[in-house]
């Protein structure tokens, strides 16, 4: 039997077991070897009956008597109970199964069985719903040992999967060792056979943790390879060579109403030397909001356009399109460049002549012709799915293969944008076929948000103390969250919304409403009103998360802020504070958990991105917030994402390997593996 053939190939899984398998990624037998326990329970204490003490959970054997079933009732429901009784010898003790009749038949069979489970005390001790096995010679599966608790599914249970992985293992010498039996040694990691026997048949807590780390570090080995050598892939294309023109650079700075700040300048100088290289850059600009991102990325413009190359410039959404749109054809006047606007609405314009084409998505899965594309820039790229990502990020760096093509043939330049904080772990994995730049710090003369809970008795007083500000000439923003189960409804409860502050509290002000069913028109139309102050306030769903630049907004009310992440939260609040003008940010809850209060008080305390990044980390761990789970990588991977030194140790060790041998050709085993990962990761 071969463990890479498919799974239904094999005699004792059964077409339906087959299918129910793949839900959980399991394809072929060799997936259930590396389908790793959860947890364990810890049944391995074996006791004397007559030894018992409540509370405690051990494992029993004996003879099965007095075996009896009834059906009891409960909220008008057939609830069966199987009760008998075990005796060794030493004393007997009552077992009781809850909705398992079966169990009545299963005990007539077995004279000998083992239970394992937690000693309960009422009118005398008892075991209820134990796990049980049939005593056998080679020891047992479900008791008696750290028994595996497995990830399910609807009909795959960790019971049936102890049952095949037990008959598989025996067929794990099929796995040939990626790891150099030098490293093993070095990193004092366990051998593949006796790690894959050890994560599922554990002697100790302690031999599984073993186990588990040599799998941790394989992996995150791994995804370092696949990174690393998905960059040297690059630097094996062309891509157009852009020279600085600091004349016109310098000139274009001149011109702007502020001066960089050093982290601006740093990165666009980055960006500018990498666009000199014959190869293509793959760029990640990292800064918070309001660091001011897009002035770097139209220096940068600048330049591929001034080398006679067209520039893309994405955005997730149409409003983010529009706006972008302006504000680069503001920074851009009076510098003859074209700049022009392809969405959904105007998508008959001719991209051909234009120097930047602005648009969503679009602009590539549209194949949209440019006829001399240098530079992509995707901006808020956190905001586009891994898979869209991917798609736009890679698309351009396989010649011929990407729908949008530069004249030549040669893939463009690529700067992608975000305000997500990443931190270092990730910068080396997920991130890790990136450079990054980051906007570290935050134009001059930036006060701090003040962030406050309000509590439902201020209510009244905060709309007061926006009314104030609205009489100073500033703007507001009032946010509420989107009910996700439809747009339709989140569209009527914002309308509603909208009225009720309209008449109330705002009644002597202009009200603008904002919200995804919009049609882009009308939200253009909108948007347009607030940029030029005809609406005061504007009520909006969470359209207004991303990149809405409206420096004369002063005010950001966040209504039941603790639906809302903190990342989220983060990014409403950026939307004012985007001035020199001292901003406010008032949140509104009525959740008493103590996980909405922590994430507010987080959101008070810490007015930077990269500090909300760690509380985020530490509330919700790596995988939840940074999408990784799509992403190719194990979540057992993901969770380690945050064990810094390990991450650092093992990117080292990559680095190593690859300076000793680039193609890894020594080790066959593992160079297959990256390149599944490279794949998996879309680091291609
Ligand atoms: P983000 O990084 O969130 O995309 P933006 O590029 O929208 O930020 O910039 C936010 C605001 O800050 C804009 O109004 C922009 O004109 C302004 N800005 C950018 N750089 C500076 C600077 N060095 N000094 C002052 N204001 C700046
Ligand atoms: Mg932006």
């Amino acid at each position: 039997m071969n463990i890479f053939d498919p799974i239904e190939e094999w005699p004792i899984i059964s077409p339906a077991y087959g299918k129910r398998l793949k839900k959980l990624g399991i394809e072929r037998p060799r997936d259930l070897l590396f389908h790793f326990p959860v947890r364990y329970e810890n049944f391995a204490a074996v006791k004397p009956i007559g030894e018992l003490v409540a509370g405690e959970t051990v494992t029993v054997q004996g003879t099965v008597r007095d075996i009896s079933a009834r059906v009891a009732w409960k909220n008008r429901r057939r609830f069966p109970i199987v009760e008998a009784y075990i005796e060794d010898g030493t004393g007997k003790v009552r077992a009781v199964w809850f909705n398992q009749s079966f169990m009545a038949e299963t005990l007539e069979k077995a004279p000998e069985v083992l239970l394992s489970g937690k000693v309960q005390d009422r009118d005398g001790l008892f075991f209820s719903s134990p796990s049980y096995e049939v005593v056998r010679e080679v020891g047992p599966i479900h008791t008696g040992r750290l028994v595996p608790v497995y990830p399910e599914t609807a009909g795959v249970s960790s019971r049936w999967l102890r049952y095949v992985i037990e008959k598989i293992l025996p067929l794990r010498e099929q796995i040939e060792e990626p790891l150099p039996a030098s490293l093993l040694k070095q990193e004092k990691l366990m051998g593949i056979s006796e790690a894959l026997t050890t994560i599922h048949f554990p002697s100790s807590l302690l031999k599984a943790k073993k186990a588990r780390d040599r799998f941790v570090f394989e992996e995150l080995l791994t995804v370092q390879l696949a990174a690393l050598r998905a960059r040297a892939r690059l630097t094996k294309e062309q891509s157009p060579i852009v020279p600085t023109d600091i004349e016109a650079t310098k000139a274009f700075i001149a011109t702007l109403p502020f001066s960089l700040t050093d982290s601006q300048k740093k990165a666009t100088w980055a960006i500018l030397k990498d666009m000199e290289k014959p190869t293509p850059m793959n760029r990640l600009l990292e800064g918070d909001v309001g660091s001011g991102k897009t002035v770097v990325a139209a220096i940068v413009a600048l330049n591929a356009v001034r080398a006679g190359y067209q520039v893309a410039f994405m955005a997730p959404t149409e409003l983010l399109a529009t706006q972008h749109y302006q504000s680069i054809s503001k920074l851009f006047f009076g510098h003859n460049v074209e700049v022009t606007l392809l969405t959904r609405v105007k998508k008959d314009r001719d991209a051909t002549f234009a120097d930047v084409v602005v648009g969503t998505h679009a602009l590539i899965q549209k194949k949209v012709n440019f006829s001399k594309l240098g530079l992509v820039v995707i901006d808020e790229q956190h905001r586009f799915g891994v898979a869209q990502r991917a798609h736009l990020l890679h698309a351009h760096h396989r010649p011929g293969r990407g729908p949008a093509k530069s004249g030549g043939g040669t893939p463009p330049h690529l700067l992608s944008m975000t305000a997500t904080p990443i931190p270092r772990t990730l910068a080396l994995t997920v991130y890790g076929d990136l450079d990054i730049s980051l906007l570290r710090e935050m134009p001059a003369g930036r006060k701090k948000i003040d962030t406050r809970l309000v509590a439902e008795k201020n209510r009244a007083e905060a709309f007061a103390f926006v009314r104030n500000e609205l009489d100073a000439g500033r703007q507001a923003f009032v946010v509420f969250p989107l009910v996700e189960e439809s747009e339709k409804l989140e569209a009527k409860a914002a309308t509603q919304e909208c009225e009720r502050l309209a008449e109330g509290p705002f009644t002597q002000y202009s009200v603008g409403l904002l919200h995804g069913k919009m049609k882009p028109k009308e939200k253009d139309e909108t948007m347009a009103a607030f940029k030029e102050k005809k609406i005061q306030v504007l009520v909006a769903t969470s359209v207004v998360e991303v990149g809405i630049d409206v420096p004369n907004a002063t005010v950001m009310m966040i209504e039941n802020a603790d639906r809302f992440g903190l990342a989220q939260l983060h990014q409403f609040r950026g939307r004012v504070g985007r001035s020199e003008l001292q901003s406010y940010c008032f949140l509104f809850t009525d959740s008493t958990s103590s996980y909405a209060r922590k994430r507010m008080k987080a959101l008070i305390s810490a007015n930077d991105g990269f500090e909300l990044a760690e509380y985020d980390l530490a509330f919700r761990g790596p995988g939840e917030i940074y999408g990784t789970r799509q992403s190719g990588m194990d979540d057992m991977i993901v969770s380690s994402l945050a064990d810094r030194p390990l991450v650092e140790h093992t990117r080292a060790i990559a680095e190593d390997l690859l300076n000793a041998d680039p193609e890894l050709s020594n080790i066959p085993a593992l160079a297959e593996k990256v390149a599944r990962k490279q794949e998996a990761m879309h680091f291609e």
